[in-house]
């Protein structure tokens, strides 16, 4: 008895039927002389926000790193086994990716889960342990006045990805990389109901939309 799910060998059959035909070189090519994306993705592990549906990239053109609330710890070279830290020595050290973006997105479980600060979902709390990291000693992550519940995770969300751009700087050999210019590191939020993507402005800290970074289009 097959006990595979069926919505994913009916996947892979229409990828196999329309897109692997069009790939198929590609593949091949990308086996033979191995990958080298030019970008690293951090995004959330939420199934709504995949980044290679999102930048609609094809194979071998991102290196996806997701986890819960697209979180960068802090370097941390004390003998334990990190995740983040793994597939980032291999993306930057390894295969050489130029660019790191840090992808935020609207209702990110994770956060509302840190800000509710509900009881933990489980006797381990792994998720309340993960998203600690995101708090630094002394911080307080509280709502303002004025703000709604989701204004206020809406600017968590945001401040997520700056705390994990910050922490990125922690690792030497990043910094190195992006002070030398060989290396440069981004900011950027999907807003899930409309599919619209913000960039984050590094000098104001604010998230643009991509949109107006749009080439003109009807000759203006
Ligand atoms: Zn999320």
């Amino acid at each position: 008895m097959i006990t595979f799910p069926k919505t994913l060998l009916d996947g892979y059959r229409a990828f196999r039927t329309q897109r692997l035909p069009t790939e198929q070189s590609r593949y091949r090519e990308l086996f033979e002389r191995g990958q080298s994306p030019e970008v690293m993705v951090i995004g959330c592990c939420d199934s709504r926000v995949s980044p290679e549906v999102i930048f609609d990239a094809k194979p071998g053109e991102l290196f996806v790193m997701r986890n819960i609330a697209n979180l960068v710890p802090i370097y941390a070279p004390d003998g334990g086994t990190h995740g983040v830290s793994a597939a980032l020595e291999y993306a930057v050290q390894v295969l050489r990716v130029k660019h790191i973006v840090v992808l935020g997105h609207a209702q990110c479980g994770g956060i509302r889960a840190f800000i509710d600060k509900i009881a933990p979902l489980s006797p381990g709390d792994f998720i309340g342990k993960w998203m600690s990291m995101f708090v630094k000693p002394g911080e307080l992550v509280e709502q303002r006045a004025h703000e709604t519940m989701q204004e206020f995770a809406t600017r968590i969300e945001k401040a997520a990805v700056l705390r994990s751009l910050e922490n990125l700087m922690t690792f030497p050999y990043i910094s190195i990389l992006v002070e030398r210019g060989n290396l440069q590191l981004h900011g950027a939020y999907f807003g899930v109901a409309e599919g619209s993507l913000f960039v984050l402005d590094k000098a104001t800290k604010e998230f643009r939309s991509a949109r107006e970074s749009e080439p003109m289009s009807g000759g203006q």
